[in-house]
């Protein structure tokens, strides 16, 4: 079986993340979509609630190979523990090149056989982000278009 990781901080999922995940289970037999913990910055929202609303949004699009998780520690070392060989990350602008190519290069020099696959959006999620959706609601802004509806509605129940 053909599996491949997504990881990322996905604080909160927006369309842009929901867009890569689609494309990769269409791809591979299984995709594995896992908030990676960081210890140093606790974040926007709990790890706990960010699985909670990928779990929402991935029941909601009606992926049945998408399985939701969070982990600590090293990615290739979590992609070890799932039996996975591929880990699936997008590409937004050339900004984000230089970044996803070092931590490409770095996993596979930690790991050998860990290849990573980059998807491209759709252009009318290739802007969004996680840190914009943030400004936008921190300050009082609609961010619906951008964000799947479980995220809308628990930041609007926040408030
Ligand atoms: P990280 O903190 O690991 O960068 P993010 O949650 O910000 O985690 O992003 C996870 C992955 O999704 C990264 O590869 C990032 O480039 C990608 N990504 C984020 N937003 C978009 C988007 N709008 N279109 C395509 N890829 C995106």
């Amino acid at each position: 079986m053909n599996i491949a990781i997504y990881p990322g901080s996905f604080d909160p999922i927006t369309k842009g993340h929901l867009d890569v995940l689609k494309s990769g289970s269409e791809i591979f037999d299984k995709v594995i979509i896992a908030v990676a913990t960081n210890s140093e910055k606790s974040g926007f929202l709990p790890v706990k609630v960010r699985v909670e609303l990928i779990k929402k949004a991935v029941k909601e699009m009606g992926l049945r190979n998408v399985e939701v998780d969070s982990f600590t520690g090293l990615t290739i070392d979590y992609a070890k523990q799932k039996d996975a060989e591929v880990l699936l990350r997008g590409l937004r602008a050339v900004s984000d090149f230089e970044y996803e190519m070092q931590l490409s290069q770095t996993n596979s020099a930690l790991c050998d056989n860990i290849k990573t696959v980059f998807m491209i959006t759709k252009p009318e999620y290739n802007f969004i982000s996680s840190s914009t959706v943030k400004e936008i609601y921190e300050n009082n802004g609609d961010i619906s278009k951008f964000v799947p509806k479980a995220v809308d509605e628990y930041l609007k129940n926040k408030l």
